[in-house]
């Protein structure tokens, strides 16, 4: 007994420093940040600098994909570890169950500080945190109204900034210096209207950015829901999105400040009464400027709190990830938004740092997907055996490692459902390899089929070609085996049904 004991006590500092050493983790997240607007991705038509220190000194995920591409769904994914069917919340619509599992609450029993500061767009309080505090629904770019803990509180500035404030805050003082922590640091930006900040409004005036190839498609290459939908730069972005009209709610300050930016630039527009393909690119080149200006603003901020982990002795016990919550159309197509199978909104980025686990400059390209966040989390943080068992994403810290199971995922299942809702972007479903996606388009019994080595921007659908029917058969066998294995409802209907959501609504 007392040998038992005097054993303890010399292995107890062990025990104590073991338990000090578990990673922080800070999870940096964005709405609707496509990769190819960060350059460690590649990008053509801007800088990131900061992301790139993230990817630079870590690891660059090139096959991260999302089970739903959209805002909430996403987000409820990635916090419940399950796909949309399972966690309940499908649309934006939906209200979000915050009383079932999810990895914050997991992690905050396991001894970790959870904290939840900036977007949450899931309409319920959040729930497994210690500190949150949450922009109201989409929240504006200017003067957000948050609720801290619950409790209304009022911010002046720019969104992206104050979120930082409030984070930067939270890990100096707001926090148990001695227990790891959890940050969930989330920002708006760059979703829907992009409302650059004040000092990113004037950023590339006088620059053309490159267009994309596709600008100008005419979806004559696949079905009738591209051809039908309402996300087309040429038509369908508002004079609020293209800022012909100031937003409302500026201090008088940061209207002065807004009219200079933007002002003239509107007069030139009307005056110059462009028409056909001169005003499509008038409108990308607004759009994406702004886009861009957002994406700006965003990165700087990310110095901030990469520079905040080095000056505290942070950076080399913490996992950093940068992700977003679906991708994104930067006029490939001649669209923007998202919700679509097709590659530019079905790929999030991802990069993480974690020094002494991850090869700095390494890049992964298996198959890895926003279902896969939680339990990854709960293994990074020591606590793998917490996963629940109803969790439907895998843990990829062997990936983190350097290493790919041998049983890793082929094949990727896909369910989108906001129908009716903004963009019209019909109900579909479909699974995806390293070499073909399959989709249908169920509401209107339509089926599409990509060759992604000969055709990666899927250009043209090859369904029903002959040369392509044993792949299809195969596609279709492997897409009824993973909605079984996930557990999707074979009955849809109940969900084509629901109330049109209001028109002009932001998601
Ligand atoms: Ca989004």
């Amino acid at each position: 007994m007392l040998k038992r004991l005097l054993f303890l006590l010399l292995i107890l500092p062990a025990l104590l420093a073991g338990k000090a050493q578990r990673p922080n983790i800070v999870f940096m997240f964005t709405d609707d940040h496509s990769p190819l607007a960060i350059s460690a991705y590649g990008s053509k038509i801007n800088k990131t600098p900061h992301m790139d220190r993230i990817a630079r000194e870590g690891m660059r995920f090139d096959n991260c994909l999302v089970t739903n591409s959209i805002c909430g769904p996403s987000r409820a994914v990635i916090l419940t570890g399950k796909y949309s069917h399972l966690n309940g919340f499908l649309t934006n619509g939906n209200r979000f169950d915050g009383e079932q599992q999810n990895f914050a609450k997991i992690l905050q029993k396991s001894g970790y500080q959870t904290a939840m500061i900036g977007k949450w767009h899931l309409k319920s309080q959040p729930t497994g945190f210690d500190y949150s505090e949450v922009l109201i629904g989409q929240g504006p770019y200017y003067n957000p109204p948050m609720l801290k803990n619950g409790e209304r509180t009022q911010h002046t500035g720019y969104t992206t900034d104050i979120i930082t404030d409030l984070a930067l805050d939270w890990l100096d003082k707001g926090r148990d210096q001695k227990k790891p922590f959890m940050l969930m640091y989330q920002h708006k930006a760059p979703h829907r209207n992009w409302q650059p900040g004040p000092k990113h409004l004037t950023m590339y005036d006088g620059i053309t950015i490159p267009e994309p190839d596709s600008l100008f498609d005419d979806y004559s290459g696949r079905g009738t829901a591209a051809r039908t939908q309402r996300m087309e730069i040429k038509r369908d972005l508002s004079p609020n999105d293209l800022k012909l009209n100031a937003p409302r709610n500026l201090t008088p300050e940061q209207l002065k400040l807004w009219n200079a930016a933007y002002g003239p630039k509107n007069e030139a527009f009307k005056k110059a009464n462009l028409q056909g393909d001169d005003l499509i690119r008038w409108k990308y080149q607004r759009y994406i400027k702004d886009y861009l200006r957002c994406v700006a603003s965003v990165d700087d901020n990310i110095g901030r709190i990469l520079d905040y982990l080095d000056a505290n002795d942070l950076t080399s016990n913490t996992l950093v990830i940068y992700s977003s919550d679906q991708g994104w159309f930067l006029g490939e197509n001649g669209w923007f938004d998202k919700r679509w199978f097709y590659e530019y909104s079905l790929r999030m980025p991802l990069i993480a740092r974690w020094p002494g686990v991850i090869r700095p400059g390494s890049t992964n390209s298996d198959m890895v997907s926003n279902v896969d966040f939680a339990p990854t989390f709960l293994d990074v943080a020591g606590v793998a055996k917490k996963i629940p068992t109803d969790f439907q994403g895998r843990s990829f810290l062997p990936q983190f490692k350097g290493e790919t199971p041998d049983d890793w995922r082929k094949s990727f299942y896909y369910h989108y459902y906001e129908f009716p809702g903004a963009h019209s972007v019909r109900r579909h479903y479909g699974v995806r390899t390293e070499t073909h996606k399959l989709i249908r388009f169920y509401g209107i019994d339509e089926w599409e089929l990509y060759d992604l080595k000969a055709d990666p921007t899927e250009r043209t659908s090859r369904y029903g070609d002959p040369k392509y029917a044993e792949i299809t058969a195969k596609l279709k066998k492997e897409l009824t085996r993973l909605q079984k294995e996930l557990k999707v409802p074979e009955d849809t209907r109940p969900i084509q049904r629901r109330k049109p959501a209001p028109k002009n609504k932001k998601s």
